[in-house]
């Protein structure tokens, strides 16, 4: 349930083995919406086992690498997914554009889409059913998303706890002075922070974030962009697109707990089971892979075993990103100004060290399970 991106690589994955799988999605139809968001090569690698990577390569804008300084011109971070290996590389995109090539593969794998089904109630008396009088069914995968409804009647316990910094966004078309091929952010304390991800596609797409905090109200256009320009300046002719502030779309971010991602019947998926803020860029990478290994324990085990190998083969990957998140969240997003300062000072030094700046490429490549665990591609 759900139509993110779990839902629907999920759905592919399992109507494939044979599976009869329905899709439930609350939303009318497929829809242009979401903002721009950055692909890395373990979600490339999912959607390679897909058979999808070429479609997918049409829609997007190849990203050589992560670029981020200080109003002062140091350097922070200057990271390049070619240090790790030449076919490394990450893909800036719309969410819009991957569901699209995911439903189109769903659909002609044989799953069954249904639009505009809201599902807010399930029972897990004799097989699961939805209280709108669907089911039973064999299996239901909860994969709506950070605030799903269903999670809490799973059986399993969550904790949800609400970041008090989330993002204006803002997509337009890419103006000179902005790089095609890099993610490029600069920062100011930790109260301020901007990025700019080339999204390609047909037209020349570049993403824009803001940090904001949620609980401030929005200072109105002009005094926005009076703010951004005094961080970025070069960001002058990009900013005339945005006429009105309809025209910006804001993001709040969610930290999500789970001992385990599944119970009887249900296996839980992407932002539903393991919500994180999207400092580290890693969230449809993780639902990606969540897809491709609870389908690859259902070819494996019989039902209970595999769910209880799901929760088992997912905890490496995804604890790592859930503790590097929560860690790095607050030197770039926070009240905590001396965070600022620290980051600074140490983060020009740390990228001096090749081995620790190796580990800060595979972690932003998806690809770190543990301190020294990594996933090989
Ligand atoms: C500002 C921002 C920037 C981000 N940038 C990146 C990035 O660069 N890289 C990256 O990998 N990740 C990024 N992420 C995270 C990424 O967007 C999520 O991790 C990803 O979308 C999770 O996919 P999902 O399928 O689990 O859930 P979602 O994409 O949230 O999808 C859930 C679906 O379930 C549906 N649904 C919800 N409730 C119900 C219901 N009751 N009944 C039926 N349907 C329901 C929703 O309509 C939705 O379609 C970013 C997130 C934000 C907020």
């Amino acid at each position: 349930m759900g139509s993110g991106t779990a839902g629907p690589a999920a759905g592919i994955f399992l109507a494939r083995a044979g599976h009869e799988v329905t899709l439930f999605e609350r939303a009318p139809r497929e829809e242009a919406v979401g903002a721009g968001f950055l692909l890395q090569p373990t979600g490339l690698a999912v959607l390679k086992e897909l058979g999808l990577a070429e479609k997918v390569l049409g829609v997007t804008q190849k990203i050589g690498g992560l670029y981020c300084e200080t109003a002062s011109g140091r350097v922070l971070l200057d990271l390049k997914y070619k240090e790790l290996g030449t076919d490394l590389f990450g893909l800036g995109t719309h969410r819009s554009s991957l569901l699209s090539v995911l439903l189109k593969a769903f659909t002609d794998s044989g799953g069954e889409m249904r639009w505009g089904s809201m599902i807010e109630e399930m029972s897990l008396e004799g097989g699961v059913r939805f209280l709108n009088g669907e089911g039973p069914f064999d299996l239901v995968l909860l994969c709506d998303g950070a605030r799903s409804k269903l999670r809490d009647q799973s059986g399993i316990e969550v904790r949800v706890d609400r970041y008090p910094w989330g993002a204006l966004w803002f997509i337009g078309r890419r103006t000179p002075g902005f790089a095609a091929d890099v993610l490029w952010q600069r920062v100011g304390s930790t109260r301020e922070l901007c990025g700019f991800l080339p999204t390609g596609t047909k037209q020349d797409y570049l993403s824009l974030f803001w940090s904001v905090r949620l609980d401030e109200p929005f200072p109105g256009l002009a005094e926005w962009k009076r703010a951004l320009l005094n961080l970025v300046p070069e960001a002058e002719e990009f900013l005339e697109q945005v006429k009105s502030v309809d025209q910006l779309q804001r993001a709040s971010y969610h930290d999500v707990r789970m001992g385990k991602w599944h119970g009887e019947r249900v296996a839980i998926l992407g932002d539903a089971a393991h919500a994180l803020s999207p400092q580290l860029g890693q969230g449809i990478n993780l639902a990606l892979c969540d897809a491709s290994v609870l389908a690859g324990c259902l070819a494996e085990f019989e039902l209970e075993e595999a769910l209880a190998e799901y929760t088992r083969r997912r905890r490496k990957h995804v604890g790592f990103y859930q503790f590097a998140t929560r860690w790095t969240t607050p030197f770039f997003q926070s009240d905590y100004l001396k965070l600022g300062k620290l980051r600074d000072l140490s983060f020009p030094l740390a990228m001096k060290i090749p081995y620790v700046r190796r580990q800060m490429i595979a972690t932003m490549s998806g690809l770190k399970t543990g301190p020294f665990g990594q996933l090989t591609l």
